[in-house]
């Protein structure tokens, strides 16, 4: 036995292939973690993790996540929180009155893994900027990324270079993600790149909500931007993810604390804005045509062959305050159907 290895073995993620955010080209199992024989480049893997940027174009550097210093993503200011007794208990209470829930029901990515699933069999799905939640459903195949480490999380990428073949996925959910990316024109066609043709994405993005995460914080969508941002895709359905209320929480805290900078005010102020969110999120429902003045819009759409959806198109659907949006998804086109979709093969002129 000469004890040689045998032909170096791709790279792969729960049974997906992973490709390198420079170029595309497949990345081989190596030793120190994925290497890309094509430009050179080696992918750590600290703690079993992929670190999948491009370092040279992302606003990440893989060199944070090698010294444990990296962006804290979801987790951001929460990690570093080292406080005890009541002030500890105090905070988890602040949290929990900050992310109340929106009386708004609207369909979620489980809705839409579930609309998937009713299409095609143990669909692929690819949830970017998971956090540490675990996306649940008919899926065998899930796969999360993030550009921050968290339990949940199988990858760290980058949604403006994702580490995946063409037409890898069936779903990908993005919620509360495309805000924080420099360039969510990119992601979205990064996206598309990496959804199989007839492939489904799911979306959620703020429309006015005060800055959050600091710095990782770009851009608001209006209803119709947010339709535009999605213009390679045909709309399956779409509306509001939290509504006028939740824009009432969030603008109540936010000029309270802008009227002085003083400790104590902080404290109170910010406190009695807290008190007011659970209340004030109830109202969501009840304001149903609040779309000219929501908190975040949601879509979820079908990959679309051939050219985008015009702007002229995107102009004419306009729906002046168009109330909340269904609060289900439709059901599913049968599968016979969808084989016979556009994206068929053409059929030979004989
Ligand atoms: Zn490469």
């Amino acid at each position: 036995m000469d004890g040689t290895a045998g032909p170096p073995r791709t790279a792969a993620l729960r049974g997906i292939p992973l490709c390198c955010p420079g170029d595309g080209r497949l990345l081989l199992q190596a030793e120190a973690g994925l290497l890309c024989s094509h430009c050179g480049t080696c992918y750590p893997a600290p703690g079993g993790v992929p670190v999948l940027i491009h370092d040279a174009r992302s606003a990440f550097a893989i060199a944070d996540y090698i010294g444990g210093a990296g962006y804290e993503g979801a987790a951001y200011g929460r990690a570093a929180d080292a406080a005890s007794g009541p002030r500890r208990w105090w905070r988890r209470l602040a949290r929990a009155l900050g992310d109340a829930p929106s009386s708004i029901r609207h369909p979620g990515p489980e809705a839409a893994l579930g609309y998937v699933a009713a299409l095609r069999p143990s669909p692929r799905v690819l949830v970017v900027g998971s956090g540490g939640l675990r996306l649940g459903g008919p899926a065998d195949c899930v796969v999360q990324i993030d550009v921050a480490f968290a339990p949940g999380v199988d990858a760290i990428a980058d949604g403006h270079d994702l580490p995946f073949p063409d037409g890898t996925f069936d779903l990908v959910v993005a919620v509360a993600v495309l805000e924080h990316v420099a360039d969510p024109q990119r992601c979205v066609a990064e996206i598309r790149r990496v959804l199989a043709p007839g492939g489904h994405v799911h979306a959620v993005t703020p429309f006015l909500q005060p800055v959050h995460m600091g710095a990782y914080d770009f851009t608001r969508f209006t209803p119709i931007g947010h339709r535009r941002l999605f213009r390679g895709f045909d709309e399956v359905a779409a509306g509001i993810a939290l509504g006028t209320g939740s824009v009432a929480a969030s603008t109540l805290r936010g000029a309270l604390l802008s009227v002085s900078s003083r400790r104590w005010w902080r404290v109170l102020a910010g406190s009695a804005a807290l008190l007011a969110t659970p209340v004030l999120r109830r109202l969501d429902r009840w304001l149903p045509n609040g779309a000219d003045a929501a908190s975040a819009c949601w879509f979820f759409g079908r990959r679309r062959e051939g050219d985008p959806v015009s702007d002229r198109a995107l102009v004419g659907s306009y729906r002046e305050g168009f109330g909340m949006g269904p609060l289900s998804l439709p059901r599913p086109p049968s599968r016979t159907a969808e084989a016979a979709s556009p994206i068929a093969p053409p059929k030979s002129r004989t």
